[in-house]
C-alpha cells in the first residue's frame, strides 16, 4: 500500500494547507511571525499531533506526522520550521518520566495558548568544536543552575518554555523546561537571515537561573540528547521539510512545463527521484534500517538536501530573469531551499554535501552506506 493510501489527512488539513500556501509570502519579512499561521494550526488540531491523548492531544502516527510536515513544508517552510521546533520541545517534554512536568505544561501545548522551544544545538551540531560548553549546569539543593549562551533558538522571544540543556562539571548533561520568566533568562534580539527570518531565531542568554527539580527533562546523565527520547539530529522530520520544499519547486516547474514542453523531462525526472528519497523516507519509519543503509536517516537526509537544493534552482531556472525578482517564489525557494545545508545537519550529510559540491558524489555515496550500515 502507497504512503498516501495508507494516510489520507482530511479536507480541513488541506484548506488550511492552502491558507499557509496563500499567506507564505507575507512572513518573508524580517519583522514577521506566523502568529495568525499558529492560530489556524491549533483550530486544525495540529499543535496537538504529538502530545498523549490523556492531555488532549491526538499521538499521531510517525508517518502521518511525516506527511503532515511535508505538506505543511511544501505549503509554507517557515511555519512548518517553527512548528518541529514546537513540536520537539512538546516531544522531549512528553516523554519525560517527569509526571508532574507534563501536568503542567502538556494540555496548553495542545493550542496555541502557550508556545514552546528547543534551544539544544549547543548539545548537538553548534560550537562542538570548543572546549568549553556553552552552557554550564551545576547542582543546588532545590535543583540546578544554568549558566551560559543557548546560540540558536526559534522563536525565543514569543516562547514561554524553552527546553534546552546544559553541561554539568563531570561532563554528565541535563536537559530541562526552563521557563522565559525565570530571574536571569535573556532572549537577545533575533537575527537577520538568509531565509526563514520570520522564524525569530536567536541567541538566548542563561545567567545564574535557577531551574527548579519540578522542570527536570532528562538526567544528570551523559549524553543526554542520545539517551533520553526525542527526535535527533538530522532526523527524518528534517528530511520530510526538505522534500515538502522540493516538491514545492518540482510542482512549479511543472505548471512551466504545461506551456514549455521541452521541460518534461527535467520535472519527470525531478518527481522520479523525489519519489524514491520518499520511498525510502516512509520505508525507513516503517522498516529501520537494519537491513538497508540507504533507508538510514542520515541517506535520506543527504539525498533530499541535494534534490531540495537542485529543484530550487530548476525552479529559478525555469523562471527566468523573472525569477531573479526579489518577492518571486523562484528566489524565495532558492534562498530556503539553503535552510536544509545547515538546519540540524549531522556531520556525514555536510560532509556527504561538500564532497557533492567537489563531484566527489559517487565514491562518497559508498562509503555513507558502509558507514551507516556498520
Ligand atoms: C534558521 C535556523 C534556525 C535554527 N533553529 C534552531 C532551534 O530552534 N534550536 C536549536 O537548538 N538549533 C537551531 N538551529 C541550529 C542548527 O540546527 C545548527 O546547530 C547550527 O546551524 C550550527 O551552526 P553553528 O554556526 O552554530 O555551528 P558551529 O559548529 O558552532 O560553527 C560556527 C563557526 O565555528 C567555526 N567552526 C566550526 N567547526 C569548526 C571546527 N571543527 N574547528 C574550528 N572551527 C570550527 C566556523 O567558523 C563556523 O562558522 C537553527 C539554525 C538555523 C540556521
Amino acid at each position: 500500500m502507497s504512503t498516501d493510501e495508507t494516510l489520507q489527512l482530511d479536507e480541513a488539513f488541506e484548506s488550511l494547507c492552502n491558507q499557509l500556501a496563500d499567506s507564505t509570502a507575507d512572513l518573508d519579512r524580517d519583522d514577521a511571525w506566523p502568529s495568525d499561521q499558529f492560530q489556524w494550526l491549533s483550530d486544525a488540531r495540529v499543535l496537538g499531533w504529538l502530545i498523549p491523548r490523556h492531555f488532549g492531544g491526538s499521538e499521531v502516527t510517525a508517518e502521518h506526522l511525516t506527511v503532515g510536515y511535508e505538506r505543511l513544508a511544501a505549503a509554507c517552510l517557515v511555519t512548518a520550521f517553527v512548528l518541529t521546533q514546537r513540536n520537539g520541545a512538546c516531544q522531549r517534554i512528553a516523554a519525560s518520566p517527569n509526571d508532574e512536568l507534563k501536568s503542567d505544561l502538556l494540555a496548553d501545548l495542545c493550542t496555541s495558548a502557550m508556545f514552546a522551544t528547543v534551544g539544544i544545538s549547543h548539545l548537538t551540531t553548534s560550537r562542538q568544536h570548543l572546549k568549553k560548553p556553552s552552557v554550564q549546569v551545576r547542582e543546588t539543593d532545590s535543583g540546578f543552575v544554568f549558566d551560559g549562551f543557548v546560540p540558536w533558538v526559534t522563536g525565543a522571544k514569543h516562547a514561554d518554555v524553552i527546553v534546552t540543556g546544559g553541561t554539568l562539571s563531570d561532563g554528565r548533561q541535563l536537559l530541562a523546561a526552563v521557563e522565559t520568566s525565570l530571574a536571569g533568562v535573556e532572549v537577545l534580539a533575533p537575527a537577520k537571515l538568509m531565509a526563514l527570518t520570520s522564524s525569530q531565531t536567536g541567541p538566548v542568554t542563561l545567567t545564574d537561573v535557577q531551574v527548579p527539580h519540578s522542570r527536570v527533562i532528562a538526567g544528570p546523565m551523559e549524553q543526554v540528547m542520545k539517551n533520553a527520547a526525542g527526535a535527533g539530529t538530522g532526523s527524518v522530520t528534517t528530511s520530510a521539510l526538505a522534500l515538502g520544499a522540493a516538491k514545492s519547486s518540482i510542482d512549479h516547474v511543472r505548471v512551466e512545463a504545461l506551456q514549455r514542453p521541452e521541460l518534461n523531462e527535467i520535472v519527470q525526472s525531478l518527481d522520479t527521484e523525489y519519489g524514491s528519497i520518499r520511498d525510502d523516507m516512509y520505508d525507513s519509519i516503517r522498516e529501520g534500517a537494519s537491513s538497508n543503509p540507504r533507508l538510514s536517516s542520515e541517506s535520506v537526509r543527504q539525498r533530499a538536501n541535494s534534490l531540495v537544493l537542485r529543484a530550487s534552482q530548476a525552479h529559478l531556472a525555469t523562471s527566468k530573469g523573472a525569477g531573479f525578482a526579489k518577492g518571486h517564489p523562484a528566489e524565495r525557494a532558492v534562498r530556503e531551499a539553503m535552510f536544509f545545508l545547515v538546519w540540524s545537519c549531522p556531520q556525514p550529510v555536510l560532509a556527504a554535501a561538500l564532497r557533492e559540491f567537489a563531484c566527489l558524489a559517487p565514491e562518497f555515496q559508498a562509503t555513507l552506506g558502509e558507514n551507516v550500515g556498520a
